[in-house]
């Protein structure tokens, strides 16, 4: 390795020699006295452009051109001057590579770019300290998910994306070429999920790329997203909300684990004990009592929705008992109401994050609802053929990652969540 320490750890060696490596950040002069700050993943270091040490030749190019890679050996010294008190006297300075255009995006926070443009060059985007934090919470939050469900007694499973009918019937959906036959790109695991339950494995959950061709250009929708899903066998709607909600509270409590990276994206998370649950028809009413224009049956609007955050007063809800007609096919119908179906949303921050529900099981119910959609039973029926063989009830879940990412980093646009967003007119790079 080029370096023993991230700048961050080096800091903290007072006194010892370290070898750092990473990009020119921004150059002082003062003078007499010359500065060069030195960046990487973790901060950056003020390092003395000492004579004799760095050449004059050397120091004429580092002033013209940000984002020199380098690698330096040195002392790490206090001085109180200093960014963060410390500052790195070197003894060795290597150039690794240079930088010969004028940069199209600024890694320094000095010249701020168009999200167009950022996407356009995300490799000079992603050296900025909030966009590369961005990232490193995504992964704090897809790993509590996965750490929390195994420890649950979950079993990760990998159904296939290129499927041969579509998930949930609709129009949002990509069609390809496969071989001498027509496949789609999955627009969610469930059928395969459900089945894997139905096959004896019990409790299952995916992490996987979900496709939707939606053509709507929205702040809070993407046309690939990466899906949490997850499918309980001996299991009702509740018994979902309570997974969800167990292991949600998981995925607030291991980023307010890292107060650090939040406050570089200006965020804070507040890990709640219990989650309300507020019936679809409640919401309808309040929204109502609040002058909304809205009527029993249909289903909310993002800016109902964030109207609905105002109004409960909570961060995090669910909503449960939704109309059947508003709702997948697959969703179990109330016993006692078949209008509203055993089905969830997780409200975040104003935002849908996560939709869930009971999974019908029984193969007339389930035949009766494909048709009463203007679905053919025949065009699922690998699905409902396991249905035939002894499937138990279900129920389970699907979290949209970048949605719950945007909301923790506090984000305008679930763009900025993704690393190479696919939206209606971005396919490129
Ligand atoms: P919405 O009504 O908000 O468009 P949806 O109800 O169509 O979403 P579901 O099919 O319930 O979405 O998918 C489950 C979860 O996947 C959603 O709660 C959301 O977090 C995420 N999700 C679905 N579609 C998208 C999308 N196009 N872009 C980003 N996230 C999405
Ligand atoms: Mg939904």
């Amino acid at each position: 390795m080029l370096k023993t320490d991230y700048i961050k750890d080096a800091k903290l060696k007072i006194g010892n020699e370290v070898e750092i490596a990473g990009w020119v950040h921004k150059f002082i002069d003062m003078g007499k006295l010359k500065f060069i700050f030195i960046r990487d993943r973790s901060g950056q270091i003020q390092v003395i452009a000492k004579k004799g040490v760095v050449s004059d030749g050397l120091m004429a190019k580092i002033i013209a051109n940000k984002e020199y890679v380098v690698h330096i050996k040195g002392i790490v010294k206090e001085n109180i001057k200093a960014p963060d008190g410390v500052e790195l006297i070197p003894s060795h300075y290597e150039i690794l590579n240079s930088v010969d255009e004028k940069l199209p995006v600024d890694p320094t926070d000095e010249v701020l770019s168009d999200l167009e443009t950022r996407l356009e060059y995300r490799y000079l985007d992603l050296r900025r300290r909030k966009i590369n934090t961005i990232f490193e919470l995504k992964s704090i939050i897809i790993n509590a998910y996965r750490r929390k469900l195994i420890e649950m007694g979950f079993v990760e499973i990998h159904p296939p994306v290129i499927i041969m009918a579509a998930s949930e019937g609709g129009t949002d959906i990509f069609e390809l070429k496969y071989f001498e036959h027509k496949a789609y790109l999955a627009q969610s695991p469930q059928l395969y999920k459900q089945i894997a339950v139905i096959g004896g494995l019990d409790k299952v959950f995916i992490t996987m790329p979900i496709f939707r061709a939606e053509k709507h250009n929205t702040s809070t929708h993407l046309n690939e997203i990466t899906m949490l899903d997850a499918e309980i066998g001996f299991a009702n709607d509740h018994d979902a909300m309570d997974v969800l909600e167990t292991v949600f509270i998981e995925m607030l409590r291991a980023v307010s684990s890292k107060p650090e990276l939040l406050a570089v994206c200006g965020a804070e998370v507040k890990v709640p004990q219990k989650i309300k649950r507020i019936t679809y028809t409640e919401i309808i009413d309040m929204l109502k009592k609040n002058g909304e224009q809205i009527e029993w049956g249909h289903d909310f609007s993002k800016e109902q929705e964030k109207k609905i955050f105002a109004f409960v007063g909570e961060e995090a809800f669910f909503i449960y008992e939704y109309p059947t007609s508003i709702r997948a096919f697959y969703s179990m119908p109330n016993k006692n109401n078949p209008t509203i179906c055993n089905s969830f949303d997780l409200m975040y921050r104003g935002l849908e994050i996560s939709s869930g529900a009971q999974r019908i099981h029984k193969i007339d119910v389930l035949e009766h609802a494909l048709k009463s959609r203007n679905l053919n039973p025949q065009d699922f029926k690998f699905y409902t053929d396991a249905f035939r063989f002894g499937a138990p009830p279900h129920a389970g879940f699907g979290l949209g990652l970048e949605r719950i990412t945007m909301k923790i980093c506090n984000l305008n646009n679930i763009r900025e969540a993704s690393l190479f967003p696919r939206d209606r007119t971005r396919l490129y790079p």
